[in-house]
C-alpha cells in the first residue's frame, strides 16, 4: 500500500531529523571580543589521571559531603598536565594558597568554565577551586564562613574572575553557557559557579554586591525560573536578608499600632 508507506516513510525522515537536531552541536556564535564559540561544548570528556579509592582516615578526609560522585585522583607530578585547551590540573587543585595532592575535579566544572573562557575571548584566573574536607572545616574552626557542604570539597567548584570583564557580565551569562543546574555567588573583584545539578538562586558575599546580585537573579530567573534557596544563600547572605531588618521594624511597629 503506497500510502502507508509514504506515510511511515514521512514518520521516519520526521524522527531522522529531530534527532539530528538534538544532536547536532550549538551554534557558532561569536563572543563580545570577536571570539568564535560554540555553545555548550563538551572540552572534557574524561579526565586522565590516577584515581584514589581512599579508605580509613583518608576517605573523611577527603569526604565528598554532597555525595555528587566526583572522582578522587592523585595529582603528584600531573599539575602541569593540561585538562582542557585552557586549563591545568593545577588550577582546579588548590584553595587560595593550599594546593592538593589528593582532589576531586570534576570535568562539567572544567567545561562550564571553558566555555566561559571561549565566550569571552580572556583568560581565567581561579582564585578557588577544590577543597578537601579536613581543611573546609579547619577555614569553619577558624570563624570563616564556609558552607558545611560546599561544592569545592566535591571538586565541582571555582571562585575565580575574568581578566578585563566585569563580574556581572559573567554572572549574566553564566546560565547560557553552563545551563541551569549551577550554583552562582557574586563578589565584586571575583564569583563563584558550581555545578550542582539542579537550579538555585544566586548569592552575594557582601552588602557591596548588592547590584551584581540583583543582575545576577534577574538573569537566573529569566533562564532558569524560581530555583531552590541554597545553603549559601543562609550563610553569606542577599539582598533579601538586607531588606529583612527593614520588614522587622515594620512588623513591629503594626504590632504596636494593633496594641492600641
Ligand atoms: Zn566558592
Amino acid at each position: 500500500m503506497p500510502a502507508a508507506t509514504n506515510f511511515v516513510r514521512g514518520k521516519t525522515t520526521l524522527w531522522i531529523l529531530i534527532v539530528f537536531s538534538l544532536t547536532v552541536p550549538g551554534c557558532t556564535n561569536i563572543g563580545p571580543t570577536g571570539s568564535v564559540y560554540t555553545t555548550p561544548k563538551t572540552y572534557v570528556q574524561f579526565i586522565n589521571l590516577p584515581k584514589i579509592n581512599p579508605k580509613g582516615e583518608s576517605k573523611t578526609k577527603y569526604k565528598d559531603p554532597n555525595k555528587t560522585g566526583t572522582v578522587l585522583y592523585d595529582t603528584k607530578g600531573q599539575k602541569a598536565k593540561q585538562l582542557s585547551p585552557y586549563f591545568t590540573v593545577s588550577e582546579f587543585t588548590h584553595s587560595g594558597d593550599t594546593s592538593f595532592r589528593y582532589a576531586r575535579i570534576n570535568k562539567k566544572l572544567v567545561n562550564c568554565l571553558a566555555n566561559i573562557r571561549a565566550y569571552f575571548g580572556a583568560p581565567i584566573n581561579i582564585n578557588s577551586s577544590y577543597r578537601s574536607w579536613q581543611y573546609n572545616n579547619k577555614l569553619i574552626r577558624k570563624g570563616l564562613k564556609a558552607s558545611k557542604k560546599s561544592y569545592h570539597m566535591s571538586g565541582a567548584a571555582a571562585d575565580f574572575s575574568v581578566k578585563g570583564v566585569a563580574i556581572t557580565r559573567v554572572a549574566d551569562i553564566a546560565y547560557k553557557l553552563c545551563g541551569c543546574g549551577i550554583g552562582v555567588g557574586v563578589a565584586n573583584q571575583w564569583m563563584h559557579i558550581d555545578v550542582r545539578g539542579y537550579s538555585t538562586r544566586p548569592w552575594g558575599y557582601s552588602k557591596k554586591n548588592l547590584e551584581n546580585l540583583k543582575s545576577a537573579r534577574y538573569h537566573h530567573r529569566k533562564q532558569c525560573g524560581k530555583g531552590r534557596r541554597s545553603d549559601e544563600e543562609s550563610i553569606f547572605g542577599t539582598f533579601i536578608n538586607e531588606v529583612k531588618p527593614v520588614l522587622n521594624d515594620l512588623e513591629k511597629t503594626i504590632e504596636k499600632f494593633l496594641k492600641f
